[in-house]
């Protein structure tokens, strides 16, 4: 033995001394991931999971809203604690076990939104549940945060088990080439993405008209204006309802006080409007549980007037 290692050896036994004689108050080690963002609640003879996918904080410009300035906007923003001219856009699918189906409403990211986003497969198998065991997918709109986790990035099906039911009007905007070759910019992003999801899906896609049932005690309802076919969900058990708004009403803090601001992304500003002012009246007169895809996990809670807007108030933990 060297006698610099001879050296080292004594001064590291000395540390050692020395933290032993310090009194028990080590930190526990600090952790690198967050607990699973999986929420299990009820409704009816239903039990509902929200499985969140992630976040993407998005930057937004003055034009974010059609008719409203910024300065505006940001007050809302600061109003709910949150820095300006970002938009923290949450991603939250619903499973729905009927008790004999399972049924997931809309898809997740896939990790192609956003690297804060992505989770979703992790979250499902931390519920227990394999992809494969999954019957039937609905989806909302064709927008690509919805879409893009019936596919691996390298184009495999995922839900190797499932029926994709997709809103019919909502295929014929976005599969039509006439419409695609008239987009540009994100809007042609969005054609090509929808044609990469479901280009050879088409065989297997079940289309079905806003309105309709589309799986026991789910029913969709037509909310156009978002996209072209969008649709949110009525969701019926043993004599209890509620509301999967989908993007009907987007972030609550901007969206459900605000139900007439028009943002960039409703691709029909006053038809959307429409349809969010309906949404939120129904959730508040009917006194409705909801919840919304990109509400902050686990997006789900109930909706009260507050003067000519909305408020989320937000479900609180319980156990099952
Ligand atoms: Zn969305």
């Amino acid at each position: 033995m060297t006698s610099l290692t001879r050296r080292a050896l004594l001064q590291a036994s000395a540390f050692v001394a020395t933290a032993a004689a310090l009194p028990a108050h080590a930190a526990a080690p600090v952790a690198t991931v967050q607990a699973p963002g999986v929420y299990r609640y009820s409704l009816g003879h239903y039990q509902l999971t929200a499985l969140y996918d992630g976040v993407w904080q998005s930057p937004i410009d003055d034009n974010f809203i059609r008719n409203a300035d910024a300065a505006a906007v940001d007050r809302e923003l600061a109003s709910a604690f949150l820095p300006p001219r970002v938009l923290p856009i949450s991603f939250t699918a619903l499973l729905v076990n009927t008790g004999a189906k399972l049924v997931l409403i809309d898809t997740g990211t896939a990790g192609q939104t956003a690297d804060s986003a992505g989770a979703l497969l992790d979250n499902l198998k931390a519920a227990g549940i394999a992809p494969g065991a999954i019957d039937t997918i609905v989806i909302s709109h064709f927008h690509p945060d919805h879409i893009d986790g019936l596919k691996t990035k390298t184009g495999d099906k995922v839900f190797v088990n499932a029926e994709i039911l997709v809103p019919e009007p909502e295929w014929a905007f976005w599969m039509d080439d006439g419409n695609q070759s008239r987009a540009t910019g994100t809007l042609f992003r969005y054609f090509r993405n929808a044609r990469r999801i479901f280009g050879d899906l088409a065989g297997e896609v079940r289309r079905f008209t806003p309105g309709a049932e589309v799986a026991p005690g789910i029913v969709s309802i037509a909310a156009f204006g978002h996209t072209p076919g969008h649709c949110a969900f009525a969701i019926h058990s043993g004599g209890h309802s509620m509301l999967a708004m989908s993007d009907t009403v987007r972030n609550p803090y901007l969206f459900a006080r605000h139900p007439r601001w028009q943002p960039i992304f409703d691709m029909d500003g006053p038809q959307a409007v429409k349809a969010r002012l309906a949404m939120l009246e129904r959730a508040a007169s009917d006194r409705m549980l909801v919840e919304a895809y990109h509400f902050p996990f686990p997006a789900c809670g109930y909706i009260a007037r507050n003067g000519d807007g909305y408020e989320l108030v937000p479900a609180e933990w319980r156990p099952l």
